[in-house]
Order: structure tokens, then C-alpha cells, then sequence
């Protein structure tokens, strides 16, 4: 069912407990947690605790779970203090644009520049 924990899903563990995560925040809906390879000084993954693949199906789903993901992503740009610099909200789609954990995720990337267009 849409939404439901699936067993083979990494960020579906991380939610419940089963694997260890460095948590910055966590709401009803959310968990924020720091990347295992951050690519920026702040660089912090914002998840929904149900189950989609990806934030298109997560918005169509659950669209108010998809609004607390840029919520809590935007909160913890205020705890960062990466507000005033700039920050960076990915969400990569697909593996053709690099998405590797099928559980639906923001990337909030900060701390540093950035430039345009993305590579
Ligand atoms: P994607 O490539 O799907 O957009 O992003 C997945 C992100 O999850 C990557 O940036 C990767 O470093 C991160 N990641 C993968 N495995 C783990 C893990 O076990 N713990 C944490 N904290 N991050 C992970």
C-alpha cells in the first residue's frame, strides 16, 4: 500500500530505528539527518517517515507530508544559520539524475557556493 514501510528500504530503516543516522530534527511527518557523504558543510536529508519512491509520488500521495519536507528543510537552514549565505533544496529524480535511495528525500545542501547550472 502506498505510504507503508517497505523491508529492503534504507531510509524506511533509518525512520524506524534500525539503522543509525545522525538525527538534526524530527517531527510527526519528518526526519532530518546528516548525509553520510555530505557534498557541503551543511548537508542534511529531509525524509517523510511514510513510504514513496520519490518527491513527485510523495507530493501526489501525501501532499501535506511533501510541505513539512520544506518545512522541517527550511527550519534546519535556520538551526544551520546557512539562511543568510544561501542554500540548496535537491531533490534528485530518477537515476539518470543521480537518485540512488528510492524513499523520497531533500537534499538541504548550505555552508558554501554553489553554481548554475547543477552538474
Ligand atoms: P540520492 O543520490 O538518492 O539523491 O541521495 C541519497 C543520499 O543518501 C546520498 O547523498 C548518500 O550519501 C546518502 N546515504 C546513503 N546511504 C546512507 C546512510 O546509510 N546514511 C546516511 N546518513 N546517508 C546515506
Amino acid at each position: 500500500m502506498a505510504g507503508e514501510p517497505q523491508a529492503d528500504c534504507l531510509f524506511c530503516k533509518i525512520v524506524a530505528g534500525e539503522v543509525p543516522a545522525t538525527i538534526v530534527r524530527e517531527t510527526e511527518t519528518a526526519v532530518a539527518f546528516r548525509d553520510i557523504n555530505p557534498q557541503a558543510p551543511t548537508h542534511v536529508l529531509v525524509i517523510p517517515k511514510v513510504h514513496f519512491p520519490d518527491a513527485a509520488s510523495l507530493a501526489a500521495g501525501a501532499p501535506e507530508v511533501a510541505a513539512d519536507i520544506l518545512r522541517v528543510a527550511g527550519e534546519v537552514a535556520e538551526k544551520e544559520d546557512v539562511t543568510g549565505s544561501g542554500y540548496r533544496i535537491v531533490f534528485n529524480t530518477g537515476a539518470g539524475a543521480g537518485q540512488t535511495v528510492f524513499h523520497a528525500h531533500a537534499h538541504l545542501l548550505g555552508g558554501r557556493g554553489f553554481n548554475w547550472p547543477p552538474g
